[in-house]
């Protein structure tokens, strides 16, 4: 696809209905990260053009609010339908921008899809109580509202599916919202922006505000229209952003960084381990907040299961996301590719032993070979911090009240992952890994029917489900005297 044909590449930002350039007409450049070649601009918008789109927002509320759920369904409905009618396209604008391989951005289109089909469902179920009174002339019941003005800022890492995640059930509740994506991947939040306008979102229903994340986000949290926001991000970006939503005491929800242990045990079934391991830790080139980042291997399938793993890892494709049969693409930026290797020479430096992998790939720019590391031990930065790259680092153990210990070990408690066939060991281990979402024996566990969402410094809230739309609603509660 030619991006400059597709109607769905927009080069301005999406407020009120309108397409429109920042006031001052700044713009700036966005590069594809397979080989720094320049795909387009996007304004640099700042703090009054924020306060346009929330005002938007603010407006287009007491019409949205007082659709029927069915009628916003049907809207929602629409849009899913044009996600996959337009996939293709969607999918092209997610590798120019963020780098992944196409088959795993039409995997991201579906997903992100999902939310709106599912959301569009679940909104006509956003089902109050009655409960017994407290008194014999006293009726209690509690409605379900919507809560307002929401907004939403992105990361780069998925940049379909985390806007839709909070898009679809702030809007299948009745809430409007105004969204900052991220600085790398404008052009698919703006894509989804217009395939709304042709699903038929009114005005100010949804916006877009692209350009100065400090300027953006401080008025978003300011702003006292605003009563909810919805973060993904860095545990450090969603501590700040919760102290400035602090003097209006806006509702958050917040889904921040992981340090996913993921465990095998001697009685795993080792072949479907290292097939969960590399979905868990290679998918999106290792930068999903869910990937493996820790890997325990007990001490009796230790060997077999590294030198597995590690013919697995030799045997992936690295490339530009637009050829046939890459599984790996570039990192997003200089800064990731950097930590990749500061994380390997720690390791390294400090006795681990590298099984395959380990430097810069051949192709230059982002790109980095994917990379076995056996020998890893506690306390090396690659069991301490997010790697967020295509790198495996495998520790030993013995015992499983070692490794449960040592998987907890962290301030994180998003996703962690084990691999076992015993029943008893299953229950033990899933009861006492304190975590938001654990993996038994599968390495993929996002869905938008499950609930997303950690525990810890890894956030507050959770995305998908039934739960996902209650992020966004209020409950009211009624106390009728009929005497
Ligand atoms: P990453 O390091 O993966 O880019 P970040 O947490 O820095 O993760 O970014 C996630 C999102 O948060 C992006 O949309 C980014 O622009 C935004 N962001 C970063 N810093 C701020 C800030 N101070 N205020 C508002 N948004 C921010």
């Amino acid at each position: 696809m030619q991006l400059n044909c597709s109607e769905l590449f927009r080069q301005q930002a999406f407020i009120n209905g309108h397409w429109c350039d920042a006031l001052g007409g700044q713009s700036t450049q966005i590069h594809n990260p397979a080989d720094n070649s320049l795909i387009g601009f996007v304004p640099v918008m700042g703090k009054e053009e924020t306060r346009r789109a929330i005002d938007a927002a603010n407006c287009a509320l007491p019409a949205w609010r007082a659709k029927t759920a069915v009628e916003r369904a049907a809207i929602l409905r629409r849009w899913f339908n044009l996600m996959l009618e337009h996939q293709d396209d969607l999918a092209q604008l997610i590798t120019a921008e963020q780098g992944k391989p196409l088959s795993e951005a039409q995997g991201e289109v579906k997903y992100a899809a999902s939310f709106m089909e599912w959301f569009a469902e679940e909104g006509k179920r956003a089902y109050g109580e009655t409960i017994p009174g407290h008194q014999a002339d006293k009726r209690i019941m509690v409605l379900k509202q919507p809560i307002g003005v929401c907004a939403a800022i992105t990361p780069w890492n998925f940049p379909a599916a985390m806007i839709t995640r909070k898009l679809a059930p702030a809007l299948a509740a009745g809430c409007t919202m105004v969204l900052k994506p991220a600085p790398q991947t404008p052009y698919t939040a703006l894509a989804l922006a217009q395939l709304g306008v042709m699903a038929g979102i009114p005005e100010g229903v949804f916006n877009v505000v692209t350009g100065d994340a400090i300027q953006i986000g401080d008025e978003l949290c300011a702003n006292p229209v605003v009563r909810k926001l919805s973060f993904t991000g860095s545990t450090g970006v969603g501590a700040h952003l919760m102290a400035n939503c602090a003097p209006h005491i806006k509702k958050l929800s917040l889904e921040l960084g992981g340090n996913a242990p993921f465990i095998v045990f001697d009685d795993a079934d080792i072949d479907a381990a290292v097939a969960g391991a590399m979905i868990a830790k290679f998918r999106n080139n290792g930068q999903t907040c869910v990937c493996a980042n820790r890997i325990y291997v007990q001490q009796g399938v230790y060997d077999e299961f590294a030198a597995k793993l590690t013919a697995a890892v030799s045997a992936l494709k690295v490339g530009r996301g637009t050829d046939t049969d890459v599984t790996t693409g570039p990192l997003i930026n200089q800064q990731a590719l950097d930590k990749v290797q500061d994380h390997i020479q720690d390791a390294l430096s400090q006795g681990a032993t590298l099984a395959c992998g380990g430097q810069p790939h051949a192709l230059g720019g982002l790109f980095f070979e994917p990379t076995v590391i056996t020998g890893v031990k506690p306390g090396m930065k690659l069991t301490r911090e997010e790697t967020f790259g295509p790198v495996a680092g495998l520790i030993r153990f013995t015992d499983t009240e070692e490794v449960i210990a040592a998987a907890n070990d962290t301030e994180f408690g998003l996703a962690a992952y084990f691999y076992s066939q015993n029943l008893s060991r299953v229950w033990q281990v899933s009861e006492a890994l304190e975590y938001g979402m654990v993996g038994i024996n599968t390495g993929l566990i996002s869905t938008e029917v499950a609930p997303f969402g950690g525990i810890k410094s890894s956030g507050l809230g959770r995305e998908g489900s039934r739960h996902g739309l209650d992020e966004y609603m209020e409950l009211k509660y009624l106390c009728v005297d009929i005497s």
